[in-house]
């Protein structure tokens, strides 16, 4: 390769503070004069902007990712005795909030767009499947035709975990609002992403938002009196004013990613060592927001090792596990084949509005020279 090796870092947060920091700054200040920390109104703004933003019903700003899956599954009456079927290749956080309501999470497979096999899904519900939840990994939303026909064909509740997936839409539906109740992160690192923790719940029902208002507030109705067993899951108002703020170039940055994704692909596609994602707009039916772009890579664990030497930073997602991977929680003797070859084969490159186009083309080209070299021996 050409000059000297150059740093690619996986995520940027500094550069993201120092590209907008006098608004940042501004902003805290606002929220600080004023003093309004919990259940103020920058968070009744964000939670509007995000209703008007995909368009959904209600959207209750709770404390992370992670308590918007419980908080949906409780509002669903998901609990002891029942399961929920979730696919293996996901984050631990979305079989933990099933396990952390009391029932069962039962994995199944995810298919060659790395999401939610149904098919798979099909064979495991039982007569205590109560829910499905897709994940929307990656920013690209499942077929949710299909997975709406499945969930019908049973009787069972469809809760979307759309933690990555903010902004991706299917045949024009917001990736979130396609079930009975649909959640976000905005943990730093993703699409929409806060100085902190951060999540919502959205739905389009109005008693599944109303049980979400009284568990994320100790069950505190609008008057305040407590009328049910609730605890504390809230947005900050803090969190909430930078959330407002980076909605305001939200579209923006979803064009870079997918500006970014139309180089790897252009760059990448030949290689027949690799499996891209889709490429955008590839497929009218799919609109996604590259969360992150995940390949399939023959001889991945050698190619990661390259792309360090070469100053470009790779993450094999979910520390290399699927979520029956891990020991001690309860899935000995799982066995999900498709997931585990595939394990062998992810890699996230870099993918976040930091990067500049010659950052991208430097990957490409390191990513190039890796399997040119393999030809060569
Ligand atoms: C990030 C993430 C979560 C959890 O979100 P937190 O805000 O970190 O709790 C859940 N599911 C998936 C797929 C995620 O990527």
């Amino acid at each position: 390769m050409q000059g000297r090796p150059r740093n690619v870092p996986f995520f940027n947060y500094p550069e993201l503070f120092a590209r907008q920091q006098p608004e940042i700054l501004a902003t805290l200040h606002d929220v600080l004069s004023r003093g309004a920390f919990i259940l103020q109104r920058d968070l009744a703004e964000f939670e509007a902007n995000l209703r008007a933003y995909l368009p959904v019903k209600h959207a209750l700003g709770v404390a992370d990712g992670t308590n918007a899956l419980q908080l949906a599954l409780l509002a669903i009456g998901c609990g002891p005795g029942d399961e929920v079927i979730v696919p293996a290749h996901t984050y631990i956080a979305s079989a933990a909030a099933v396990h952390f309501v009391g029932a069962k999470p039962v994995l199944c497979e995810c298919g060659p767009d790395h999401l939610i096999d149904v098919d798979s899904a099909q064979a495991l519900v039982t007569k205590r499947t109560k829910a499905v939840m897709p994940v929307q990994l990656n920013g690209r939303t499942a077929d949710m035709e299909r997975v709406g026909a499945f969930a019908a064909d049973h009787g069972l509740a469809v809760i979307e975990d759309a933690a990555q997936a903010l902004g991706s839409r299917f045949r024009g539906r917001a990736a979130g609002t396609f079930g009975a109740a649909g959640t976000f992160s905005f943990y730093p690192a993703k699409v929409l992403g806060c100085f902190g923790d951060g999540g919502a719940v959205v739905t389009n029902d109005d008693a599944i938002a109303e049980r979400v208002a009284l568990l994320r507030d100790h069950g505190r109705n609008a008057a305040g009196e407590v009328v049910a067993w609730g605890t504390n899951s809230r947005l900050d108002n803090l969190q909430a004013a930078v959330l407002n703020l980076k909605l305001k170039s939200f579209d923006a940055d979803l064009g870079r990613r997918r500006e970014i994704a139309r180089l790897y692909d252009a760059g990448l596609r030949d290689l027949a060592q690799l499996r891209l994602p889709p490429a955008p707009a590839s497929d009218r039916h799919h609109h996604d927001v590259f969360q992150n772009y995940e390949i399939e890579a023959e001889r991945r664990d050698q190619l990661k090792l390259h792309l360090e030497r070469l100053g470009v930073r790779t993450i094999v997602q979910f520390g290399g596990k699927a979520v029956h991977q891990f020991a001690g929680l309860g899935f000995e003797g799982v066995c999900l084949p498709r997931t585990e070859q595939l394990y062998t084969r992810l890699l996230l490159l870099p993918m976040n509005t930091t990067l500049s186009d010659d950052d991208v083309q430097y990957v490409i080209e390191a990513v190039r020279t890796f399997y040119r070299g393999a030809d060569a021996r």
